[in-house]
């Protein structure tokens, strides 16, 4: 069976007020959209269960966090278990603000990963190489060694409960998106490494989406290369233009 497109909305620490949360929330409800893109938007915590209820029912809610412990004396954090017990399907683990402002290492990532579907939950996996790093032709080797604990934490058959997140950190927020063949050379490394780290079979059926300035005017190239799966989008999934990213392939 294909790989189905997917499309998520990271809305990161936006928006400021429920009023604007609500005209969001509109905004999706009254799309003409795609129904054979799988769509999930992860708002901030405190939105994740009014989102859950209002958003019409073929729009799935992400956390953008979670911790790797049940419960217990962990001020700030969220468990995996609470977000199951609120109907709550997907998580973010690993997106390069958390491991830069928040200084995660990709071990504490692949933990978080493991509990999380341990859990019940299904994970996108965010990964990707600062500018340095690519510019010194690292990216392969950057990535492969942030996909590694992950690899080594999960069972083949765990794969199917992640979606891979190429992520550039040089194209995240600032406008600068990579190319539709950067991206596709970046996402058929990222297939290769799982054929060989996992299984060639984990490899074709596991989706590798990319995000870093996705908008409705790049999508339709990005979206058009054989090993992008779809998109990770932040800046423009709280605007209106989110809805033709998630129609790319229409
Ligand atoms: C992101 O936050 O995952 C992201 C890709 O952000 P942006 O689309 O704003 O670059």
């Amino acid at each position: 069976m294909g790989r189905q497109f997917f499309v998520g909305g990271n809305f990161k620490m936006n928006p400021v007020t429920r009023e604007q949360k609500n005209a969001l929330v509109k905004v999706l409800n009254d799309a003409d959209i795609d129904t054979n893109v799988e769509v999930v938007i992860a708002p901030p915590a405190l939105y994740l269960i009014p989102l859950k209820e209002t958003l019409r029912k073929e729009i799935q809610v992400a956390a953008q966090n979670s911790y790797f412990k049940t419960s217990g004396a962990f001020t700030g954090e969220i468990s995996p278990a609470q977000l199951v017990d609120a109907g709550i399907p997907y998580v973010i683990l690993g997106h390069s603000e958390r491991r830069t402002l928040f200084h995660e290492t990709s071990e504490l990532v692949a933990d978080k990963t493991r509990a999380a579907i341990d859990a019940g939950l299904r994970v996108i996996l965010c990964v990707g190489e600062t500018l340095a790093e690519r510019e010194a032709e690292r990216t392969k080797a950057v990535v492969d060694a942030q996909l590694a604990p992950v690899v080594a934490a999960l069972t083949p058959a765990d794969w199917d409960k992640v979606v891979v997140a190429y992520e550039p950190v040089w194209a995240i927020g600032t406008g600068k998106v990579a190319s539709a063949a950067q991206a596709q050379a970046a996402h058929k490394d990222i297939r290769a490494f799982l054929a060989g780290a996992v299984s060639p079979a984990v490899a074709e059926s596991t989706r590798i989406i990319y995000g870093g300035s996705v908008t409705a005017a790049n999508c339709k190239e990005l979206g058009g290369q054989p090993d992008v799966d779809g998109f990770l989008v932040g800046g423009a999934s709280l605007k209106p233009e989110f809805v033709d990213i998630i129609n790319t392939k229409r």
